[in-house]
Order: C-alpha cells, then sequence, then structure tokens
C-alpha cells in the first residue's frame, strides 16, 4: 500500500516545496511510493477536502513554512488530527526562519505600513476575503502543535530529503528525529581550521578567501562551529560561510551566544610578543547586523531572552 503523503506551507518563500527536485531521478521512486491526498502546491486541494478526511488518516505530513497568522495555526492544528506522522520540513518550520527576525519589533504590519494599519479586503464585495489576523509573533512548528521529526535545512539538501524518505517509507521514523548529524558541520568541512587569531571581522564580499583554509580562520563569520553537519559544507565548500540553515548543534544550544563565545576566544588582543592591538575592543564592530548573522533561521526559538531586554529598555527609557 502506498503512504498517504501531505506537503503544506505557510509562511514560505515556496523553495522548500521546490526542494524536493533536488532528489533528482530519485523523486519518481518516490512518488511511486505515495499517494498525494493534500499538497496544495501540486494539486488541487482545499481545506474543504482535508476537513472531510477521518483522524489519523494520513500517515506523513510536512509542514514547511513559520506560523505567522491565525489561519497558518489553524491548519497546521487540521493536519496534525489528520496525520500520524507530522514533521517540521525546512528550517522556517524548524526554527522560526528568516521570516521570524520581524519578531524584532513589536507587530510588523505597524513597522512597515504605520501605526493602526488593518489590511482593507481586496474585494469590498467579498469582506469574508480579509486576510487573515497576525499572530503576535512568527512561530516555529513546535510551538503551535507536537512535532515528530525535523527535515532541516533552508532549504532541505537533497542527501538529507532522501534520507527522510528512506525512513519515512520503509517505516523507520522515530518520534523526535532530526534528519542531520549532531556533531557539527566543521567534521565535515574540508577546509583546513587551525583556531587562528583574527584582528578583523570580514563579510563575504569584501575578502577573496583562500580556497583551502578555514573561512572563521579568515576572519568570516562562519556557523560550522555550531551548526549541524549533513549538507558536506556545501557553502564553505563555495567560499561562503556557513550561516547555520541545519539548525544548531545539541551541544551548541543557542547559536548566537555559541558562536560568540568561539569569535571572542578568536579576537587578538594583545598577545605576548606582539604590541597590543589597539582597536582590540572594536573587532567585533565589524560583526554587520549581529542578530540577523547569528540568530539568521534561529531568533524566534532563541532570541526571546533578547527581545524582553529590549522590551524592558524601552519601559525603562519610556
Ligand atoms: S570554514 Fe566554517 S565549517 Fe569549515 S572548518 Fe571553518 S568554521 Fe568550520
Ligand atoms: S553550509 Fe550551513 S548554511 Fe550552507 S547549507 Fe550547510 S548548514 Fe546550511
Amino acid at each position: 500500500m502506498r503512504a498517504k503523503l501531505a506537503v503544506y506551507w505557510t509562511g514560505s518563500c515556496g523553495g522548500c516545496d521546490v526542494s524536493f527536485l533536488e532528489l533528482g531521478p530519485g523523486l519518481l521512486d518516490v512518488l511511486s511510493q505515495v499517494e498525494i491526498v493534500f499538497w496544495p502546491a501540486l494539486v488541487d486541494a482545499k481545506r474543504q477536502d482535508l476537513e472531510r478526511l477521518p483522524p489519523r488518516s494520513i500517515d506523513i505530513t510536512l509542514v514547511n513554512g513559520v506560523l505567522r497568522t491565525e489561519e497558518n495555526a489553524e491548519m497546521v492544528a487540521l493536519l496534525r488530527e489528520k496525520s500520524r506522522f507530522l514533521g517540521a520540513y525546512g528550517a522556517c518550520a524548524h526554527l522560526g526562519g528568516v521570516p521570524a527576525l520581524a519578531n524584532q519589533g513589536n507587530g510588523i504590519l505597524e513597522a512597515v505600513f504605520g501605526p493602526g494599519f488593518r489590511p482593507a479586503p481586496p474585494f469590498p464585495e467579498a469582506p469574508e476575503d480579509t486576510p487573515p489576523d497576525l499572530l503576535p509573533e512568527a512561530l516555529p512548528l513546535d510551538e503551535v502543535v507536537p512535532v515528530d521529526f525535523v527535515v532541516p535545512g533552508c532549504p532541505p539538501p537533497a542527501g538529507l530529503i532522501a534520507r527522510f524518505f528512506e525512513a519515512a517509507l520503509s517505516g523507520g521514523l522515530q518520534p523526535g528525529q532530526v534528519f542531520a548529524e549532531e556533531k557539527a558541520l566543521c567534521e565535515e568541512c574540508p577546509r583546513v581550521r587551525e583556531e587562528r587569531r583574527i584582528s578583523r571581522v570580514l563579510r563575504p564580499h569584501e575578502v577573496l578567501p583562500d580556497p583551502e583554509k578555514c573561512l572563521l580562520d579568515q576572519g568570516m563569520v562562519c556557523l560550522g562551529p555550531v551548526t549541524r553537519g549533513g549538507c558536506e559544507a556545501s557553502c564553505p565548500k563555495a567560499g561562503m560561510p556557513c550561516t547555520g540553515c541545519l539548525g544548531p548543534t545539541p551541544k551548541a544550544g543557542d547559536p548566537a551566544l555559541a558562536l560568540l563565545s568561539a569569535l571572542a576566544s578568536l579576537v587578538r588582543a594583545g598577545e605576548e610578543g606582539e604590541a597590543a592591538f589597539p582597536e582590540e575592543n572594536r573587532i567585533l564592530d565589524g560583526l554587520v547586523d549581529p542578530i540577523g548573522t547569528l540568530y539568521k533561521y534561529a531568533f524566534a526559538k532563541y532570541g526571546r531572552p533578547l527581545r524582553r531586554l529590549a522590551r524592558r529598555r524601552e519601559e525603562v527609557r519610556a
């Protein structure tokens, strides 16, 4: 019997839905083993079709995207009820992803369109088409419904998608499984890391990196030491620092704190035998947009203490 499969996107760029094509001919194998019961990007199925399905009648549901609206939350609750296994697919469903960087402010609509802004229905004769209300903040999937497994990445790389389908279609899904490595990306990166001291933090466009040496050693902010392996270090191999899309390793926890600690230990600050570096306190100033860099995908998950601090500061100032 074919496994019944559902795929749904919430607040997503669409890249996760397209990522299945990365399987190449392997996609045909997957499609021959599944029955697609709900996948709005691919087949014409509506919410009412989903509502008509019996509880737990879908074998596997993959949700991609951050939860941004009340409708997103309702749909994933419905999918949870109808599914035996439901997983977060991609960095947004897993950790909040890039869209959840909007959680830095207090209300994205007001920030963009001004105080009191409310979206109007596009057609006055159909007021029921008013866009759904936003949730107070953008949320990862597991903060709204229980999640059985995670296929991480932005989007998930082909090797991990293949690993996921192999397990799912052979009945080998384990509760709590994350389809990536527990060890850090550095362990699969071919670049040579010597943990050299750095005297400047560089952005990718400011340097043509040495092709053999570790990017962090060359002053670029590479999240490899705190990020799960599983993508074969595809970005560092191409000369770009890892931005952490597979999520932090269990050991690292909060990726920003873990990487800041690694960076602080690399900053060159007047070692013995060297002239003291006069600007040592300013080295990390080169870290432009620290939140967007260190929490690029994980702000919704790990950024709440910072948000509380920022609010407290505003209250004290007011
Ligand atoms: S380039 Fe990045 S992933 Fe590769 S060894 Fe250096 S820090 Fe680790
Ligand atoms: S190197 Fe980092 S950012 Fe690039 S795909 Fe791998 S985990 Fe994602």
